[in-house]
C-alpha cells in the first residue's frame, strides 16, 4: 500500500510539497485539524512563516496531537519555517511562538539574510544518489546547535548543517519542493517514513 502522507496546510508552499508528494506515488491528504492526523505514516510540515503556523496550530490545537502522533511513529519532514517549527528551541521566536521540540536542535531564525536574498543552489546530500540536490533558500534559518543524537546530512562548503536529522525526524533549511528536484521527498518516502 502506498504511504500515507499528510501536509501541514495552515500557512505557506503546500501544494508544491504535495504535488511532488502524489508524483512520487504517496497517497496525500491535506492536514489542517487533529483528526486528519490519524493513519497518517509521514507528515510534511512546509515553509512559509513560522510565526504564522504556529499561531494557527495553536488555534487548531494541533501542538499536542501533532507531538503525539510523532511519538507513536509518525515520520515528520520539515523545509524551512518547517525546520523552526520542529526544533526544541527557536533563537529570534516571537513571544507566542511555541516550538513543537520534535528534534534536539536549536535553531536560529532569518540566518542568511532577508527576503530578496532569495536564491536558488544545490547542496550536497547524504543518501541521495545522483549528485547534489537542488534547493531555494528563503531566509532560511541555521541550525545553530545539535543534540549528539543528530545526524548532518548535508553541509555548505564551509560546514554549515543544510539538513539534519534525528530517527523519524528530517528538517532542512532550504526548499527542495520549490525546485523540479523531488529527490529529498523521495528520501523521506524511503529512508524516514520506510526506516
Ligand atoms: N524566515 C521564515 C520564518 O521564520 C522562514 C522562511 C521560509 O520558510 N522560507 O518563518
Amino acid at each position: 500500500m502506498a504511504a500515507q502522507i499528510g501536509v501541514l496546510a495552515l500557512q505557506g508552499a503546500f501544494r508544491e510539497h504535495r504535488l511532488m508528494l502524489d508524483g512520487l506515488g504517496a497517497a496525500t491528504r491535506l492536514v489542517r485539524w487533529p483528526a486528519d492526523l490519524e493513519g497518517l505514516d509521514g507528515l510534511v510540515i512546509p515553509g512559509g512563516e513560522s510565526t504564522a503556523i504556529a499561531k494557527l496550530l495553536a488555534i487548531h490545537g494541533m501542538y499536542e496531537p501533532l507531538r503525539a502522533a510523532h511519538a507513536a511513529g509518525m515520520a515528520v519532514f520539515g523545509t524551512c519555517a518547517g525546520a523552526i517549527l520542529m526544533a526544541r528551541a527557536i533563537d529570534g521566536a516571537r513571544p507566542d511562538q511555541e516550538a513543537l521540540a520534535l528534534m534536539d536542535v536549536l535553531i536560529r531564525r532569518n540566518a542568511y539574510g532577508r527576503q530578496v536574498d532569495s536564491f536558488e543552489t544545490t547542496v550536497p546530500f547524504d543518501g541521495v544518489e545522483g549528485g547534489p540536490v537542488k534547493g531555494v533558500f528563503i531566509r532560511a534559518p541555521r541550525f545553530a546547535g545539535l543534540g549528539p543524537g543528530v545526524e548532518v546530512l548535508s553541509r555548505t562548503d564551509d560546514g554549515e548543517p543544510l539538513a539534519v536529522r534525528e530517527g523519524r525526524a528530517l528538517a532542512v533549511a532550504f526548499h527542495p519542493e520549490l525546485t523540479d528536484d523531488a529527490r529529498v521527498h523521495a528520501f523521506f518516502l524511503e529512508r524516514v517514513v520506510g526506516s
